[in-house]
Order: structure tokens, then sequence, then C-alpha cells
């Protein structure tokens, strides 16, 4: 190993402690490789145990030039939360996020504070006793995904009421235009001055409900539902880097690095039903959607497809998952 690369190792070490800081092959298998594809090489894989240690990991690798790839429960699908391919010209850094896990709850849990390696999980849970849920419950993203990584990938659009993960509030750091790192505050809560300062209060929740600001800045989408009833539109209602979806944290898929994000909670509602419509023709699906779109009073509140391979795949196979989930609950996982 080049001289120059020890020292960013021994650098980070200092930060995270030895066990937290990953240099071997084997070792950091699990995060250099993405959940469908993507990987490759990392100079070493950090699991800092505290905003502040983010913060001080990111000034090393700026400092010294280093790719840093932001990652949290790495089950994303696009390839963005691990290393893609040997042919970078840096080495990168993985900063996995997940040690990282507290969740605030502000004006009586209708707003929430996720900190960079919470899971919707556990927001779940918390949110239960209030009458509340997240924007994704499980089911509509993956298990074990944390919150942040929605926003970053602006992920959900199955979620007909609730449209894709979106916030314009977050705490985040990015490298401006001198190279120079610099933390954004847009949390709508004073938190102080200085990056450690900030960070420390948020990570402490050292603030007072006096220092939360009402704002007007959505803290979700909420105009998916009129996008999608507009059947006749000539373009689709979701796809990737729309603009009207890239704000701060939101859509920006690891091009900053997140700390936290405040979010919208929603009432959870009083009965749930599902109805599964099965068909052989393509068409039928396509006539209900437009039929559900445009006369339906209320919408259902998510919507998602199973293609015929997979409904006989899981007429076979797996359904030990589903007993388990269905008799245990969620609540036993690993999150
Ligand atoms: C089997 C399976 C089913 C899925 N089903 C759905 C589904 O139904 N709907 C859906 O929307 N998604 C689905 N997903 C995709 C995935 O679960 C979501 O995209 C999820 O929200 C990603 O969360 P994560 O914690 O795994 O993030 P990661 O995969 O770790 O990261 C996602 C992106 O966010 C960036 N990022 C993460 N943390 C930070 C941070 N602190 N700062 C800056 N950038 C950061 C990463 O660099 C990456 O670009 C599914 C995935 C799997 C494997």
């Amino acid at each position: 190993m080049i001289e120059t690369h020890k020292k960013i190792i021994q650098d980070l070490r200092q930060i995270t402690g030895n066990k937290n800081l990953l240099t071997k092959q084997w070792n950091k298998q699990t995060y250099s490789k993405g959940w469908r594809y993507g990987s490759g090489e990392a100079l070493a894989v950090a699991s800092p145990g505290s905003l502040l240690e983010i913060w001080k990991l990111l000034e090393v690798c700026v400092l010294n030039d280093v790719i840093v790839l932001m990652q949290a429960a790495n089950t994303g699908l696009t390839g963005g939360s691990t290393p893609y391919g040997n042919d970078y010209d840096r080495p990168i850094v993985i900063i996995n996020t997940m040690r990282i896990k507290d969740i605030h709850l502000i004006d009586h849990g209708k707003q929430i504070i996720g900190l960079a390696g919470s899971t919707l999980f556990d927001l779940e849970k918390k949110l239960l006793p209030l009458g509340r849920e997240p924007h994704s419950v499980i089911g509509s993203t993956s298990i074990g995904a944390s919150i942040i990584g929605g926003i970053c990938n602006n992920s959900g659009g199955s979620l007909i009421q609730r449209g894709p993960a979106y916030s314009e509030m977050a705490l985040y750091a990015k490298v401006n235009e001198n190279g120079r790192l610099e933390l954004i505050n847009d949390l709508g809560i004073h938190l102080g001055k200085t990056p450690e300062e900030i960070l420390e209060n948020l990570q402490l929740k050292n603030y007072k409900t006096s220092d939360v600001i009402n704002t007007k800045k959505r803290a979700s989408d909420d105009g998916y539902i009129d996008i999608l009833r507009n059947i006749n539109s000539n373009t689709p209602s979701r796809f990737n880097s729309d603009p009207r979806l890239l704000y701060g944290a939101s859509g920006s898929a690891g091009k900053i690095a997140v700390f936290a994000v405040r979010l919208d909670s929603y009432e959870k509602p009083k009965k749930n039903k599902i109805f599964y419509l099965g068909s052989n023709e393509a068409d039928v699906f396509w006539q209900i959607r437009r039929d559900i779109l445009s006369s339906f009073k209320s919408l259902p509140t998510s919507g998602d497809y199973l293609h015929r391979d997979c409904y006989d795949a899981a007429k076979k196979y797996s359904k030990d998952t589903f007993i388990v989930l269905d008799k245990l609950g969620t609540n036993f996982l690993p999150t």
C-alpha cells in the first residue's frame, strides 16, 4: 500500500477507532457490493458513531482528495450505494451511517428528525403509539432501509397518496465551489453557529421547542396525487432525476453528505384493505388504473404490480419469509 494511503487510513482510524474502520478485503465485501448490482474496490469502510465523527471523516477525505461514498443500509437498487467498477481516478472511502440511529419527534410526532442511519422500521415503532406512521412502511420499501437513503433516492413511487420520499429540510455537508467542506443547516432548527456546535447539539437533542422554526418548506411531496390524476398527461408521473423532486438532500443520491432530515409523518389509517387483482391481459390493468385515478373520490394508499413469473415463483418459494413476517411481525428483525 502506498504511503499516502497508509496515512489516510491512520487519520480515519483515529476518528472512528480501530474496530469501526475496515480495511481487510473480506470485511469490506458487505459494504462494497450492491444488493442487485454495483461493486468495486474501496480503500476503507468507516462506520462513524456520531454526526461529528462523520464531519471529521469528511474533513480528512476532502483534504486528501479522496472520493466519499455515503452509504446507509445498502439496499438501494441504483448502483449508487457502492463503488461501481474499479476505474476511479482516486481512492474511495465508504462512510456507512448505520450506527447513528436516533430519531427525534417534533410537534407531537407530526414531524420527525431522522439522523443519518435511522431506519424506517424504528420510525414505524416510534410513531405507532401516536397513531401515526412514516412515509414508507414494510412492503413499500425493503427490509432495514434507512430514512435518509429513501430521501436521497426519492424512493417510494408506488405510494399513491404520499408520493416519493421528499423533504426540503435537511442538514448536510457539501464541497463548495472553492473546494471547501461546508455545512448547510436547512433543517429549520436553531442549533448553533459552527459545524461542531450544530452537529453536537443535534446529536444530543440539545434544542428547545422554541428553536424549531415553523417554516413553509415542505417536508413531504404534496403534489404527487394531482400528477397521478392527470392520466392524459404526455409525461410520465415519475422518472429519475425529476427536477420537481431535487432539493438539498432530496434526490441527491450520494452527491452530498446528509446528517439529518426533517419529515412529515402520516395519520395511521383506522382500517386497511388489500385487493389482489389478476388478469392475463395487461390492457385490463391499464383500464383499471385509468378508471381508478380519474374517477375514484379517494385514491388507494399504494398500488403495486407483480409479474406472472414472480407470482409463480412466490407460489412455490419463500413461503418461510412470508410466514415468519406474518406470525412474528417485523419487530425482531435487525434494523
Ligand atoms: C428487495 C428490494 C426491494 C425494494 N423495494 C423498493 C420499493 O418498493 N420502493 C422503493 O422506493 N425502493 C425499494 N427498494 C430500494 C431501496 O430499498 C430504497 O432505495 C431505500 O430507500 C434505500 O435505503 P438504504 O438505507 O438502503 O440506502 P442506501 O442504499 O445505503 O443508499 C441509497 C442512496 O442514498 C445515498 N445515501 C445514503 N445515506 C446517505 C447520507 N447520509 N448522505 C448522503 N447520501 C446518502 C447513497 O449514496 C445512495 O446513493 C428496494 C430494494 C430492495 C433490495
